[in-house]
């Protein structure tokens, strides 16, 4: 018998972990994941990016974790040694229609509290990073780089230094509540805990409805596809450099990203995954793919968005198109520049009418969270994430499953 069990050993998973272990350092604790690596899903395939928040709308959940998970995470890389660099951001506007977009996110950026904001114009951005392209640009001084699979490693060395027992190739089946705990169906046997915490990521919707609950939004796997550029070219590339997003979608749109280990990568774009582990065009797993296929969110979304998607999946078959959306940002870049390179799947949720929920979600019952939606910024925001998580489960109270916040 646990005190708690968590599933999921991704950032978020771990991170509730450490939450959790300093709340009640006298509770045994389990963390169980399916895969046999930690960070095995999107938390090893993002494009590991620490965020600012910057984008976000002031006084949402996703801006007041992501200013809190930023500096929680750049505490827990200092104390236990995890490289990472604050390179900065430009964000930056390639034509006249997308200044006011960018004037926006300027404005969110103050209200949020980030520091050093900076407008430029674009010789002045160019001054800085001479190979970028566009006419104005936001420079983001907080924006960094930081390898999430290291990350996470250090929580689950943290969280098992501290008496934490992590458990792989465990994947929850089904669980009930009987009685003050849960029985919990796991691939290695059954298991009791006073309470139990789902992080699921792309089987978030799944492990909700494994105690019969109806979640408010299905997962929909949406693949983000990379390019990684030469050396040559990755020379020219210091800090982030991203577009102004299109503010009808949840993606940021295709940037260039630095890594810690000195690459360059350039992505992601954002097609349908034929499977939710789905890493390219050739993984497909029938019973999923029905599952989407015939979830009403989904034709909803592909009513109102399919010429987005059709240019979408263009970029994923043509070299030529993923460039094209490039060069705005990097005029001198040319094919033999890129490199395939990895793939992520975001879990994107999606409600009934095709509403592309973009903030974090957790379902709560007695004794039970469910973490509903951890996007992006979540690896960022995931030290954050956790204590919310931790508050949740400390409020107790039976709650119908539904959308808190
Ligand atoms: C392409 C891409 C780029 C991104 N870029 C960034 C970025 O730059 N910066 C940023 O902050 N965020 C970024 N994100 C978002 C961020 O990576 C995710 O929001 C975050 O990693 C979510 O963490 P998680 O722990 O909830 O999910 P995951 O990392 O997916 O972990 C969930 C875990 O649950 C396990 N699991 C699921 N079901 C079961 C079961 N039944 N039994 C046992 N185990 C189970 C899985 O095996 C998995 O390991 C990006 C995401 C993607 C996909």
């Amino acid at each position: 018998m646990y005190d708690a069990l968590i599933t999921g050993a991704g950032a978020v998973g771990l991170a509730t972990a450490i939450r959790l272990q300093e709340r009640q350092p006298d509770w045994s604790i389990l963390v169980v994941d399916k895969a046999d690596r930690v960070a095995a899903h999107q938390t090893g395939h993002n494009s590991g990016v620490i965020h600012s928040g910057v984008y976000y709308p002031p006084g949402g959940t996703r801006a007041r974790l992501c200013r809190e998970g930023y500096d929680l995470l750049l505490d827990f890389c200092e104390a236990e040694n995890v490289p990472f660099r604050l390179t900065g951001k430009f964000i930056v506007a390639t034509n006249e229609q997308e200044l006011p977009g960018l004037k926006k996110i300027h404005e969110r950026g103050i209200a949020n509290g980030l520091a050093g904001l900076q407008w430029m114009t674009g010789t002045e951005m160019r001054a800085q990073s001479p190979h970028t392209g566009g006419i104005a640009a936001l420079w983001v001084p907080q924006a960094g780089i930081v390898d999430y699979k290291a990350v996470t490693r250090a929580y689950a060395e943290v969280f098992t230094r501290s008496g934490g027992v992590l458990q792989l190739n465990t994947e929850v089946l089904g669980y009930q509540r009987e009685g003050e705990s849960f029985e919990v169906q796991t691939s290695k046997g059954e298991i009791r805990t006073r309470y139990l915490i789902n992080c699921g990521g792309l089987q978030s919707d799944l492990l909700t409805t494994m105690n019969g609950r109806k979640p408010p939004v299905q997962i929909l796997p949406f693949r983000g596809e990379y390019y990684e550029l030469t050396s040559e070219a990755a020379a020219k590339v210091q800090h982030l450099i991203y577009p102004v997003p299109d503010p009808a979608f949840p993606f940021l749109g295709v940037h260039l990203t630095p890594t810690i280990d000195g690459r360059v990568e350039a992505g992601p774009n954002a097609v349908l995954a034929f499977a939710r582990e789905g890493y390219d065009n050739r993984t497909v797993n029938l019973r999923e793919l029905a599952a989407t296929v015939r979830y009403s969110g989904f034709r909803a979304m592909a009513r109102q968005y399919w010429r987005k998607g059709a240019t979408e999946l263009r970029r994923s078959f043509s070299k030529q198109a993923f460039l094209k959306s490039l060069l705005p940002l990097m005029p001198t870049l040319t094919l033999d520049d890129l490199r395939p390179g990895g793939a992520g799947v975001r879990a994107m949720a999606v409600g009934p009418k095709g509403e592309m929920i973009d903030d974090f979600l957790f379902y709560t019952e007695d004794g039970l969270v469910n973490v509903g939606n951890a996007p992006s910024p979540a690896a960022t925001a995931s030290l954050a994430i956790g204590g919310a998580v931790v508050r949740e489960l400390e409020k107790g109270g039976m709650k119908e499953c539904g959308i808190r916040e």
